[in-house]
């Protein structure tokens, strides 16, 4: 799960990057409203935090900046202030939830795994394709026509989990690239293709039908053979 931080506290940013990290999320951390906006319309996260006071641009406007585009990734806007308008207008914005500071690391937790949930549309921490399921705690992959599994790497993990996320779509590489290392890494797309094949690899021990296709010139879908 990649998470999406705009927080401007630097205190706060650090411990919120902490506490994330230790959770296993991966986050990418932006303090003010213009970036914020920006890696929040690449579209590559599965959650985004936003702070709702930002120099540049406030959290009002970048969630409904995000919503204008169809960009429906869940938004969890952190707001100063306990009043009712507060929360109403992010919502209205096209927030999701919302948490009032100072707030329980514990809550934040609790309601990011809810709305983790939603993304990846996991059932019990189980995701499905075709004839593939994934469980997100263990990182197994089975083929669920017949009964085959295998570990997943962390990485292999990452990148199916994205691809079933998104079946139907056509994932880039440069979405992968971002996506699995991040905008900061120096990752370059032949990663993408080495990781890629270590999963490909994986779904043919399990004997799945089910296939990373490539697509030429533009990126990687997953397909189930039987269609
Ligand atoms: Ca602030």
């Amino acid at each position: 799960m990649r998470i999406l931080l705009v927080e401007d506290e630097k205190r706060m940013a650090q411990a919120l990057c902490e506490l994330l990290r230790l959770e296993r999320y991966e986050v990418d951390h932006y303090d003010n409203g213009q970036d914020g906006l920006a890696a929040a319309e690449s579209n590559i996260y599965d959650i985004v935090i936003l702070d709702v006071m930002l120099p540049g641009m406030n959290g009002y406007d970048i969630a409904r900046s995000v919503r204008r585009q169809g960009i429906t990734v869940p938004i969890l806007m952190l707001t100063a202030r306990s009043e009712l308008d507060d929360k109403v207008t992010g919502l209205d914005s096209g927030a999701d939830d919302y948490l009032t500071k100072p707030f329980m690391t514990k809550e934040l937790l609790a309601r990011l795994r809810a709305l983790g949930r939603r993304t990846l549309g996991a059932t019990d921490g189980i995701l499905s394709f075709a004839d593939i399921s994934l469980d997100t705690r263990s990182l197994m992959l089975s083929c669920t026509s017949n009964g085959q599994s295998v570990r997943l790497g962390e990485k292999e993990y990452r990148i199916l989990e994205y691809l079933i996320a998104n079946s139907g779509q056509i994932l880039t590489r440069e979405q992968l690239a971002v996506r699995i290392w991040g905008f900061e890494s120096d990752a370059e797309y032949n990663n993408v293709e080495v990781y890629m094949s270590f999963t490909r690899k994986k779904l043919a021990f399990i004997e799945a039908k089910t296939e990373i296709k490539a697509v030429r010139g533009i990126g990687y879908e997953l397909r189930c053979g039987d269609v």
